[in-house]
């Protein structure tokens, strides 16, 4: 149901994208139809702009994508998970250090519409804490894992002072469809305003790291000016 309202409402609202979430025939009270902006805002996508976003990092291939994008001197979003960012010390510092934006992604990416209320603000606030303990700095962005989320977990989340990021182009670069296929997903879903989905952990992202040089070089040959999300 999420996934549907999702995708109406990005065939009817282009770039500017929102979605309630609530399923049908429930009785949504007025508070609990909150807004999820998964593109980027207006203003930004009026300046033929692009985010990429990495998720689920880092891991090993962090470093490779880090390295591709300074080549091009683009800046991303790392949606990353709590328990990675222990593991995986240096690459998120240098996330950091490489003026990329952190996103707190989770402490290891369970689905929030099946967790409790304290279950869900614990995953938070641990992988908060512990991505501010290895970088010295606390994300102000939250993405949930499989983007999956209800009013209930999204108030636990903006009770933390996070904004919610979405996407709105999906590369499904996680199914590892071949780095060309990734490649013609992210730059043929791209709109002025997109936010495209990508991974840098969870699994061998050979094919994520093989497919970033050219989407970033066809994007930037269309005109695109990349920001963070
Ligand atoms: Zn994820």
């Amino acid at each position: 149901m999420r996934f549907v309202a999702r995708f109406l409402a990005a065939v009817v609202l282009g770039t500017l994208i929102v979605a309630g979430g609530q399923p049908t025939g429930a009785a949504a009270a007025p508070a609990e139809v909150e807004l999820i902006v998964l593109g980027l805002h207006p203003a930004a996508a009026a300046r033929k702009t692009v985010a990429l976003t990495f998720d689920d990092g880092p891991s090993k291939y962090t470093p490779q994508v880090l390295d591709i994008l300074k080549r091009y001197h683009v800046k991303a979003t790392f949606c990353m998970l709590g328990q990675n960012a222990g593991t995986y010390r240096k690459a998120a510092q240098r996330i950091v250090r490489e003026g990329h934006r952190l996103c707190d992604h989770s402490w290891n990416h369970p689905d929030f519409t099946d967790l409790s209320n304290s279950a869900a603000r614990s995953q938070v606030v641990r992988a908060q804490n512990r991505i501010s303990a290895v970088t010295g700095r606390t994300p102000k962005v939250f993405r949930f894992p499989y983007g999956a989320s209800n009013a209930r977990t999204r108030i636990v989340v903006r009770n933390q002072g996070l904004r919610i990021l979405g996407w709105t182009v999906d590369t499904r670069d996680w199914s590892r469809p071949g780095a060309k296929t990734i490649e013609n997903r992210a730059v043929t879903g791209t709109r002025p305003g997109a936010v495209i989905l990508m991974h840098d952990g969870g699994g061998n992202r050979s094919q994520t790291v093989a497919a970033l040089d050219d989407v970033i070089r066809r994007l930037k040959a269309k005109g695109y000016t990349f920001v963070l999300a």
